[in-house]
């Protein structure tokens, strides 16, 4: 039963340090998007949703363990892979961007599906329903950046076939 729960807790800490470069690869997109309007709004609507999924994991930890110091721990280890994979200062960014995203959603889905699973084997209903919903929003995002994969790179290659800012 302990070494069950040490892998569940284990397990929504990671998900939490995950959220929390979420939030720093996010924002940095974000503020250099001038000219990629609709991608700006759609990940600024993201970057609220994160700070809210962020929180929720922080009171699910709150609830299950009580030591809420335990999570700078692990808070570093998402940023290498995410460094190299943002393309910031690549001519092409924000198709760079727009793979690192799509990518970034789909460790997050699978990462809330392994909690919702483990959070069944423990019979924590509870956490698992603040897990379905926060699924629900990396799925959104995912669909969401895959429809528009198209008008993002159609916008960046005609931008920059007329010499315009095209990078971000
Ligand atoms: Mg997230
Ligand atoms: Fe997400």
């Amino acid at each position: 039963m302990s070494e069950l729960r040490d892998n569940y807790i284990g397990w929504i800490r990671d998900a939490h340090a995950m959220e929390e470069q979420a939030i720093t690869m996010l924002t940095s997109q974000a503020k250099r998007l001038d000219n990629y309007p609709e991608l700006r709004t759609r990940i600024e609507h993201h970057i609220e949703e994160t700070r809210g999924q962020s929180e929720a994991l922080e009171r699910v930890l709150d609830r299950l363990d009580g030591d809420p110091s335990m999570l700078k721990d692990v808070a570093g280890k998402f940023t290498a892979t995410m460094q190299g994979m943002s393309g910031i200062f690549a001519s092409d960014e924000v198709v760079k961007g727009t793979l690192a995203g799509y990518t970034f959603e789909h460790m997050e889905i699978e990462s809330y599906r392994v909690l919702i699973a483990a959070a069944e084997a423990v019979g924590d209903t509870q956490s698992k329903a603040v897990f379905e919903t926060i699924l629900q929003q990396e799925e959104a995002m995912a669909n969401w950046l895959a429809a528009n994969t198209d008008r993002t790179v159609k916008t960046y290659l005609a931008r920059a076939e007329a010499d315009l800012q095209a990078s971000h």
